[in-house]
């Protein structure tokens, strides 16, 4: 039997795991990179023609809510991974925040089944921290380790016992498998629904403060200090929180960060722009410029080590809402890369070469993939960039049963035109062919 061939001709590649960022050739072979050149031609292989275009990894995302099971009225294992699809991923940590929580081997096998049945993507299940994500008793993280988990969160809340978190990390190391934190003081965030400041004094919302964030973190890389483990910092937000995580960093302290695309771009004026959009809402909240620049400054230098949505998909009515009762979150994974390439890369904030590592090599090896990179004998996990094409944002077009998104209507230059997963064309002129 013949093993299918894909052979993607003239393409600027770039592998941030090889460090290669030039014009070559791939060819694939089966599920594999088969090779990688200048001039390749093969008999019999399907040619891409990707003159113009970027080839790189496919996209890990480390932080995506796909509802599934119990809200798949949001969102639902099909939907969510067509979704990463369109948006260039090919690898999804998923989180366990659904109904019942993913805090057992049964429920992380569940995911992978579902995920094997209705997936076009690859899908990594977080298991909770602890029992229904209550804070209060560790869950099984070792048998959730075993049935596949690859990362444990209580994401959607904090750890509050401090306890409990230091155990958490002790068992991380045992388990080879990262903590990803969700960093809020409920005391302090209360029923804060906006960045604590101008914009909530203004607009007379409850603001939520940067401490809320900040203490949380400081907590943790104290913990992390102590017991070791594999701290893995969900969206951090404010200036603050880089300079914690800066100094716990040149300490030796084995944490990694994520920032999300909409920290990255946008701030707490848009809910004052938009009129009280409730698609401005989420956890954390946007925040100022002054924050808005310097998580770009810590993606740039490598303070912040990856990029990750917290697509965050929810109903029409779960948004339609008074602005402090709508639900938090909007969704990412298609607009991500658009999104960062117009507002950054374009303008000239960060390359396009360090963007691509924070959303491939840098999240694969966090948590331990063979994704992220274009190596030969890889699995075929590719996505091939159009970063001249510009196009408006239409969540009536989106993939996602989330249509909440704050930028409904952007004209954003860079679009994701053709993914592959394991050898097989998922996405093709930026339309799913599955
Ligand atoms: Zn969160």
């Amino acid at each position: 039997m013949s093993v299918n061939k894909i052979l993607i001709k003239g393409g600027h590649v770039i592998d941030p795991s090889k460090g290669r960022n030039a014009k070559a050739d791939l060819l694939v072979e089966g599920n594999e990179i088969a090779a990688i050149g200048d001039h390749l031609s093969v008999e019999g292989a399907e040619v891409i023609d990707a003159a113009g275009c970027t080839v790189t990894p496919g996209f890990v995302d480390l932080h995506v809510h796909l509802r599934e099971p119990g809200f798949e009225y949001k969102e639902d294992i099909a939907s969510g991974t067509r979704a990463a699809a369109r948006g260039g991923f090919t690898s999804v940590v998923c989180m366990p925040n659904t109904s019942p929580v993913i805090d057992d081997e049964t429920g992380v096998r569940f995911v992978l089944d579902r995920a094997a049945r209705d997936g076009v993507v690859r899908v990594y299940p977080a298991g909770a921290v602890t029992k229904g994500q209550k804070g209060q008793e560790i869950a099984e993280m070792g048998l959730m380790a075993r049935a596949g988990a690859r990362m444990f969160s209580d994401d959607g809340l904090p750890v509050i016992s401090a306890r409990v978190m230091s155990t958490a990390l002790t068992y991380s190391t045992m388990f080879g498998v990262p903590i990803s934190t969700h960093e809020e003081d409920p005391s302090l965030a209360g029923d804060g629904a906006v960045n604590f400041g101008r914009i909530s004094t203004l607009m007379g919302l409850p603001g939520m403060p940067e401490e809320a964030e900040t203490i949380m973190i400081a907590r943790d890389l104290e913990l992390c200090r102590r017991v070791g483990g594999h701290l893995h910092i969900g969206h951090v937000s404010t200036a603050r929180s880089i300079e914690l995580i800066a100094a716990a960093k040149a300490d030796g302290v084995s944490v990694t960060c994520e920032v999300t695309p909409h920290h990255l771009t946008l701030t707490e004026d848009l809910v004052k722009e938009s009129g009280y959009d409730t698609n401005t809402k989420m956890k954390p909240p946007l925040r100022t410029e002054a924050d808005r620049r310097a998580l770009i400054v810590a993606l740039r230098d490598g303070i912040i080590d990856v990029v990750a949505t917290d697509h965050a998909p929810h109903s029409f009515d779960d948004k339609d809402k008074e602005y402090t009762f709508a639900d938090n979150g909007i969704t990412g994974l298609e607009t991500a890369f658009a999104l960062l390439h117009d507002r950054l890369v374009l303008p000239g904030d960060i390359s396009l070469d360090r963007l691509i590592e924070c959303l491939t090599t840098a999240p694969a090896r966090i948590i331990g993939i063979d994704g992220g990179t274009l190596c030969e004998g890889a699995a075929a996990d590719i996505a091939i960039l159009n970063t001249d094409q510009e196009w408006a944002v239409n969540p009536g077009k989106f993939a996602s049963k989330g249509r909440n998104t704050p930028l409904v209507g952007w004209s954003l230059t860079g679009k994701v035109d053709t993914v592959l997963v394991d050898g097989r064309i998922v996405l093709r002129g930026g339309e799913l062919t599955c």
